[in-house]
């Protein structure tokens, strides 16, 4: 390995995609674009507006909030309202049903609640319809449909000081009291577009990855053949996790496939098996999906299991870093040298999977131009054994901007570098809202004690403890990773963790006769110095080649230092909460 040739090469692609627009260069879709956010899944039903009151009203119906809901009803806490824009429960799961949607990390600490549920996932990596079905599963068993609104996006969120309540309204015209409310809503939820010069002038048939239109392509999300493509030309543009799922689909379907590259992604092996029901009961004892999940965590973020329950891509790197480093005498042992044993096993790994790219792709040209050239974390890691292979079908065609993205749109093309590509149809596989403000991706802010905006509050960046709770803002809590765990690789055992300690925290507020529970300043600020003390983030180096992770490339300010999890690593955040939570002291909250 000549690692400074990989350092130089690493930066100059990074700089050829560096532009002053960052997250501007996207559009939002409203107004004329609107139409794109449309539901293709379920239709709306009218309904007459709720004016209640409910002791507990969750924003989201996907993970976050069928977990938070599922541990309540676990201490007794039944009266639950999930609030869910889309139609159903499932989240991510309702709105990606693109062909190919695949969970990315092994199904046995992804899927949440399968203990509980008594599910078997049926592969390693689960497929999306079994995943929307899973949270189907969860939203009867316990009991959340008769009380949920679908369709239903919430516009504000005030808290009433005299009722100690919060007043929720909704765009479907509801106006109701909650006593606690949660907060799910997740990061990747609000669509976004490529701000493509002439976007709007296309008069083929387009749309958004996150709202498959079957109706157009024919076949469904489990990935029977989309035969009405067969006399189309169809141009994908992005090749991030959710293009590399839905290529390989594509390629055996349409008369001719363009895929518009601006970066590739790092494409690994997938190596995806059925779940072994005989294998499956053997391992499948009281406990066992908490085991797996605190397994997987402890190899692949900082911990030291002996044995790798999951082994997969996710642990792989942690696994080279580790060895490396206790290949060193103790004494050698050093931040440097654990930064260069990190570097040595991310060079290794990411030639290795450039040498992947050319075992498999047959034409010369194509293969290097869809080798990643930067540290396999600056973007998100993708794993799959057909979309390489996709290059290889005769009709399918990488269009390669060099860094620079397609250069406009006309009435029936796609331009890059002044060719025209000719097509019936453009999907837009290009992502979701990161960078913007937390206010515009969930579509109302919250207001809480003295009138004051969350907002505001969170200006120089966010403050919480566990992630959890704000100051000001008693009764509402937070589902997510940031200030807690920040455990990227499974983000639902950040959530499930949060269910646990929510769940109990209503139940003692609850068997104790309080009506307010909210975190002291002193803690917060306490917690929020702690969390300074870390390494910093973990993903999002401004070396980075630019993209959602990084802010774009650019310096995303301060704010983002706060952007972190425990310093100690997700396993020993795990370790801390479930202490913390179970001394039922509640140490730092207020309960009044
Ligand atoms: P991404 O934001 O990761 O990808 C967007 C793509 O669009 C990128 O390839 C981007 O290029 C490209 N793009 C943007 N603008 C242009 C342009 N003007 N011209 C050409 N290309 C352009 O979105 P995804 O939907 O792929 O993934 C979002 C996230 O969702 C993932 O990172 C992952 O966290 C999650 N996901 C998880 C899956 C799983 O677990 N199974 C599956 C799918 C998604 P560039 O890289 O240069 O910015």
């Amino acid at each position: 390995m000549d690692k400074a040739r990989l350092r130089q090469k690493y930066l100059e692609e990074r700089n050829k995609r560096l532009r002053p627009d960052g997250n501007d260069q996207y559009l939002r879709v409203a107004g004329r674009l609107a139409h794109y956010l449309d539901d293709p899944y379920t239709p709306v039903t009218a309904r007459e507006p709720e004016t209640d009151h409910v002791t507990v009203a969750f924003i989201g119906g996907g993970f976050a909030g069928l977990v938070t809901a599922a541990r309540l009803s676990e201490v007794g806490v039944k009266d639950v309202r999930v609030i869910e824009k889309g139609g159903d429960f499932g989240g991510t799961w309702y709105w990606n049903r693109y062909p190919g949607a695949q969970c990315d990390t092994a199904s046995m600490v992804y899927m949440p609640l399968l203990e509980e549920t008594g599910h078997m996932p049926s592969e390693k990596y689960a497929h999306a319809p079994e995943i929307l079905a899973h949270c189907q599963r969860i939203g009867k068993q316990y009991g959340l449909y008769d009380n949920a609104l679908f369709h239903t996006e919430v516009v504000s969120l005030d808290w009433d000081e005299a009722a100690s309540r919060w007043r929720i309204r909704t765009s479907r015209g509801d106006d109701f009291t909650t006593q606690f409310v949660g907060m799910g809503t997740g990061p990747l939820h609000v669509p976004k577009l490529p701000g493509i010069s002439g976007i709007e002038s296309f008069k083929g048939h387009s749309f958004h990855t996150s709202r498959w239109d079957y109706g157009y392509t024919g076949g469904d999300p489990s990935g029977a053949l989309m035969e009405k493509l067969a006399d189309k030309r169809v141009g994908i543009i992005g090749t991030g996790a959710t293009s590399v799922q839905c290529v390989p689909h594509l390629a055996r379907a349409c008369k001719e496939l363009y895929v518009f590259q601006r970066t590739p992604s790092s494409v690994d092996v997938r190596a995806n098996a059925p779940i072994d029901p005989k294998w499956f009961s053997g391992i499948a004892t009281p406990g066992w999906q908490q085991r797996w999940l605190e397994n997987f965590t402890a190899n692949q973020a900082g911990g030291s299991a002996e044995e790798d329950l999951v082994q997969d891509g996710w642990t792989d790197l942690s696994r080279r870093i580790r060895a490396r480093i206790m290949d060193l005498p103790r004494e050698q042992r050093t931040p440097p040298n654990m930064l260069a044993a990190f570097e040595d096993s991310d060079f290794e790994k990411m030639e290795e999977i450039r040498a992947r790219v050319d075992s498999i792709v047959q034409d010369r040209e194509t293969a290097a131009k869809l080798e990643a050239w930067y540290r396999q974390l600056c973007k998100r890691p993708c794993f799959h054994d057909s979309y390489l292979q996709a290059f290889n079908t005769p009709r399918t065609r990488l269009v390669d901007t060099d860094g620079k993205g397609v250069e406009r749109i006309t009435e029936n093309s796609v331009v890059v570098a002044g060719t025209e590509y000719q097509l019936d149809c453009i999907i837009y596989a290009s992502g979701f809202e990161v960078g913007t403000e937390y206010k515009r991706r969930a579509g109302f802010d919250l207001t809480g004690r003295g009138g004051v905006k969350l907002s505001d509050y969170w200006a120089s960046g966010m403050r919480t403890k566990h992630g959890i709770h704000v100051h000001g803002f008693p009764n509402a809590f937070f589902v997510q990773p940031t200030q807690g765990a920040n455990l990227i690789s499974n983000v639902p055992h950040n959530l499930s963790e949060a269910a646990k300690t929510i769940a109990l925290m209503v139940r003692h507020a609850q068997a104790n006769g309080f009506r307010e529970i909210e975190v002291t300043k002193e803690a917060e600020d306490r917690w929020v110095e702690l969390l300074l003390t870390g390494a910093g983030r973990m993903i999002g180096s401004p070396d980075c080649t630019p993209g959602y992770y990084n802010n774009e490339g650019r310096e995303p300010g301060p704010a983002a230092n706060l952007n972190v999890g425990h310093p100690a690593g997700p396993m020993a955040y795990f370790k801390y909460i479930d202490a913390w939570r179970n001394a039922g002291q509640f140490e730092g909250l207020e309960f009044r």
